[in-house]
């Protein structure tokens, strides 16, 4: 999940060129769709919605309350199949622009609803190699991140950072509900 215009489209077209990834349907959310990808026929890694459209105040608040508190919270994922709450939630920044208000706010959500979480900062081809570590302080200070939780730079354009992130996502898949659902 990330904020609107983040780059998470072109990180999940990335993602599919990088693995077996199958879109598998959606089921309505109430403001837009929540959409989910099989990946590798194991596990699913599900879109939600993007918040923080460009008047940012209560209403996407109140977006990113509905849409994926009720998806997070509620096990939504169980009615289409997809195996119940998810363990991880890739929080995507947008690695130029850094971190916003709105995905501190996300982030908070994120911890306190206790699921696994990890960093995608996006566009990473927009951001010189000189500037990374400061980048990566930057948006860890304004996120106030937990060294628990991993920070990676991609780029959909590149493809840089995506085996990284395969990496840290790719455990959360094994022995998942879904897995049993497939094997049976
Ligand atoms: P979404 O709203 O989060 O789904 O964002 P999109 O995937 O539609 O991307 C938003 C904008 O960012 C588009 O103009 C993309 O071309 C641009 N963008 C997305 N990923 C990258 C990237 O890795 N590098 C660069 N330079 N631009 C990107």
């Amino acid at each position: 999940m990330g904020r609107s215009n983040v780059g998470k489209s072109s990180l999940l077209n990335a993602l599919a060129g990088s693995s077996k990834l199958a879109r598998t349907g959606s089921t309505p959310g109430r403001t837009r769709a929540v959409n989910y990808f099989l990946v590798d026929g194991r596990y699913y890694l599900v879109d939600l919605p993007g918040y923080g459209y460009a008047k940012a105040g209560k209403g996407d608040r109140e977006r990113l309350a509905r849409v994926s508190e009720s998806y997070l919270e509620s096990g939504a994922a169980s009615a289409s199949g997809a195996g119940g709450t998810p363990r991880l939630v890739v929080l995507l920044v947008d690695g130029k622009v850094g971190a916003t208000p709105l995905d501190v706010l996300a982030l908070q959500f994120l911890e306190s609803v206790g699921v696994g979480v990890v960093i995608a900062a996006t566009k990473a081809d927009q951001v010189k190699r000189g500037e990374r570590e400061r980048q990566r302080r930057a948006i860890s200070a304004t996120l106030d991140l937990p060294e628990s939780i991993p920070l990676v730079f991609v780029s959909a354009r590149t493809g840089e950072g995506l085996n990284e992130l395969w990496r840290e996502i790719r455990p959360f898949g094994r022995g998942s509900e879904a897995d049993t659902d497939i094997s049976q």
